[in-house]
């Protein structure tokens, strides 16, 4: 084992003369209290160790000694409905830790495993070997740890088992055995292996019309969600939780401040999954770290829960993972960079904080995976630039990895427009993986209809600026029309509160419903204005109050009513424009 003696201490940061060889990334106990840490960097007879806890108390001349492996989680059925700390201890109510080597509440508990294999059997890495059947959200399959492929030796009979408990003694292909629970150790800077990497297809459908229609995220994407404070970051991302059409959600808060943080381990706990009327939280695993708690488990937080994403999307199923806020995971990279004296690079953040982005963002991935399943682990992380700045470097860094860039607006959310997403400023990339999707429910016009949208808002932005030096009623009959359907885009379609009961949720008819009606009020408006009728006849329609609040009025088993609607609208055009031949004539 390698061993080392403290001489310099600095917060979360120390140095050490080694006795021993030390390996980078090898786990460390630190002091006597057996303090966990981290090997970041070696300079000959030195090492540079990041510890995970409070280091108060510790003295130059205290030992420190290299466990032989990588910082690793524990990875098994007690990590859904609850709450851990960066490095996955559980986090108890009071809001403190359970120190390492306390008794552990994790493990404690019993689930009913079922297997599915029989002795004599070959098991794959990856393979799953059991089940754990429960009548909650909570049931899962238990998987031969990636790395581990022989024959089953033995299994035991179904029953109630703790995590830890052996259930299968395999001998493996390289000779030695192996006793197999439904818990297993992971390195969480190491992604885990899958079978292949699948194009994406289709969405992780979120029921919020201005992502779906207009930004959509590919099912194992990755989108990124900016903003200042008060834009709506916690509204979106709880909407999220409770409406993406993922199986498993992680919910990792790096930082945030502590009433912050105590605010989401307060509400979430309480939110009810929509689809089924049980605690969200059976299907959630929340990793908190606040601001308050040593800053390199917070660096250490968000490849935690990037590996309890992947350990899920392992076992076949979709995962939604969100990240609030990466900022703060990037100052805790810079302040750690500070600690260690090294040279820093744009905003006082280290050289390094674009390829550590990379390596967060890129283990979004929709896969084959080793058993043959296909899974996906779909990652959105919210960004807090500082004076919504988004020219800052963890934001500009952040958009070379994402595909999605929700930018929520500060304006928007001060005019109270939710979600604040700015329609001119985001975009996605995944368009081309979400065609069929649309066809199948039924829109084959979709991209057509979502380009027309966003050409008509683009054009009501250039249209404003002039209208403010010409006046409105300057320009021309077609160009206030552009404004008028810009802001039925708006209103009509890209306002959509959470707390709504009939629309915090649109559903793919509703939505294409939605986006059909509005196009036909385009098509039969352009003609109508062709035929001189003017723009404030048209606005002045009473049919045009019924599209306006169709989001709120029509609910998703109302969907007959859209086509009573686009009636009234071609009645409403038919009178209109025949009121206006027979002016003429
Ligand atoms: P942030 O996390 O960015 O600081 P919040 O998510 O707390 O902002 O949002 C601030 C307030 O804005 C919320 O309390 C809520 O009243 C309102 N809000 C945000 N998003 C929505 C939404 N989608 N629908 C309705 N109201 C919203």
């Amino acid at each position: 084992m390698s061993h080392a003696t403290i001489n310099w201490i600095s917060e979360s940061v120390l140095r050490a003369s080694t006795h021993r060889p030390f390996r980078v990334n090898e786990t460390a106990l630190v002091g006597h209290q057996n303090l966990l840490g981290e090997v970041i960097r070696i300079n000959g007879d030195e090492v540079v160790i990041q510890v995970y806890e409070d280091t108060s108390g510790l003295r130059p001349g205290d030992p420190v000694a290299g466990t032989g492996s990588e910082l690793s989680v524990k990875l098994g059925p007690s990590l859904l409905g609850n709450i851990f700390d960066g490095l996955l201890r559980p986090l108890a109510s009071q809001g403190r830790f359970a120190k390492p080597g306390a008794v552990q509440t994790r493990g404690e508990q019993r689930y009913p495993f079922k297997p599915s294999v029989s002795t004599g059997q070959q098991l794959a890495a990856g393979s799953i070997f059991g089940s754990i059947n429960r009548t909650d959200a909570r049931s899962q399959r238990c998987l031969v740890p990636p790395g581990c492929e022989g024959e089953v030796v033995s299994v035991v009979d179904p029953g109630d088992y703790d995590e830890d408990h052996p259930l299968l003694l395999m001998r493996c292909t390289t000779g030695d055995e192996r006793e197999i629970s439904m818990a297993h150790r992971w390195p969480v800077r190491q992604p885990r292996p899958v079978a292949a990497h699948l194009p994406m297809e289709g969405p992780l459908f979120t029921g919020q019309r201005v992502l779906d229609s207009l930004f959509p995220l590919a099912c194992g994407g990755r989108a990124a969600m900016p903003g200042g404070f008060g834009t709506g970051k916690t509204v979106l991302q709880e909407t999220l939780a409770k409406w993406c059409d993922a199986d498993v959600i992680i919910y990792v808060g790096c930082g945030e401040r502590g009433n912050e943080m105590a605010g989401v381990l307060h509400e979430f706990p309480q939110l009810e999954d929509p689809n089924t009327g049980r605690p969200l939280m059976e299907r959630t695993v929340i990793i908190a770290n606040t601001s308050n708690m040593p800053v390199a488990a917070r660096e250490a937080s968000i490849y935690t829960a990037v590996t309890v994403g992947e350990y899920f999307r392992d076992q076949g199923m979709r995962v939604a993972l969100m990240a609030d806020s990466t900022s703060r995971w990037a100052e805790a990279l810079r302040e750690l960079s500070g600690r260690l004296g090294e040279l820093p690079s744009e905003a006082g953040y280290p050289a390094y904080l674009s390829s550590r982005q990379a390596d967060f963002y890129e283990r979004a991935a929709h896969v084959r995976t080793l058993n043959g399943d296909v899974g996906s682990l779909s990652i959105i992380g919210a960004v807090s630039p500082p004076s919504a700045d988004f020219s800052e470097p963890v934001t500009t860094h952040t958009k070379r990895y994402v595909r999605c860039f929700w930018a929520l607006d500060a304006g928007r959310a001060q005019a109270r427009f939710y979600p604040a997403i700015h329609p001119l400023q985001s975009y996605s990339e995944d368009i081309e993986f979400l065609h069929e999707f649309w066809s199948e429910q039924g829109n084959p016009q979709w991209a057509a209809q979502r380009r027309r949208f966003l050409e008509l808002l683009e054009e009501q932005s250039r249209l404003e600026r002039m209208a403010r030096i010409v006046g409105k009623d300057a320009l021309p009959p077609r160009q206030q029309l552009v404004l008028l359907c810009a802001e039925l885009v708006n209103e009509a379609f890209l306002r959509q509160s959470a707390f709504s009961p009939v629309d915090r949720h649109c559903s793919a008819a509703r939505q294409t419903a939605m986006m059909q009606t509005l196009v036909r009020l385009f098509d039969l408006a352009g003609a109508a204005v062709a035929q001189q009728v003017s723009v404030e006849s048209i606005r002045t329609l009473p049919v045009m109050r019924q599209l306006l609040r169709m989001g709120e009025n029509i609910g998703e088993d109302q969907l007959e009513e859209f086509e009573v609607l686009a009636g009234n609208l071609e009645a409403a055009f038919t009178e209109l424009t025949g009121s206006k031949s027979s002016d003429a004539t």
